[in-house]
C-alpha cells in the first residue's frame, strides 16, 4: 500500500546509507570510549592523582555519554527499521509527514516538528 508521500525512492536510499554510516560511527566510538575508560582507571590506581570527586564527576560523564550513545544507536536502528516498514518520513506520535528539511538535519529523527516541539 503506497501512499502519498514527499519522499522518493532515491532519497530514502540516501537517507539509509546516511544512517547507517552514524551508527557505524556511534558504535565505533563506543570502542573508542572504552579504551579510554580503561586508561583513565588505570591511571588512577596506579597514580592516584584523580580525588574521590573527580573520578565520580569522571564516571558520570562517562556514563552519560554512554547513555547518549545507546539512546542515538537505538533511534537510528529504529529508523532504519521503518525505512524497512515503509514507515519512514512520518512521524510517529501524530502519523503527519516529517518535513524533509529535518530528516536532511537529523534522518533519525522519529517525530515531526509540532511533535518535537510540544514534547520538549
Ligand atoms: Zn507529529
Amino acid at each position: 500500500m503506497l501512499r502519498e508521500f514527499n519522499l522518493d525512492q532515491p532519497t530514502i536510499s540516501r537517507f539509509r546509507k546516511e544512517l547507517y554510516s552514524r551508527l557505524k560511527e556511534l558504535e565505533d566510538s563506543e570502542k573508542t570510549t572504552t579504551e579510554d575508560h580503561r586508561t583513565v582507571e588505570l591511571d588512577q590506581a596506579t597514580q592516584g592523582r584523580l580525588s574521590r570527586m573527580d573520578a565520580m564527576q569522571v564516571q558520570a560523564m562517562a556514563l552519560e555519554t554512554k547513555r547518549r550513545r545507546e539512546l542515538g544507536i537505538l533511534k537510528i536502528k529504529s529508523a532504519l527499521k521503518r525505512i524497512e516498514e515503509d514507515e519512514f518520513g512520518w512521524c510517529v506520535s501524530c502519523g503527519d509527514e516529517i518535513a524533509l528539511k529535518r530528516l536532511e538535519l537529523d534522518p533519525a529523527t522519529p517525530t515531526c516538528i509540532e511533535c518535537a516541539s510540544k514534547a520538549s
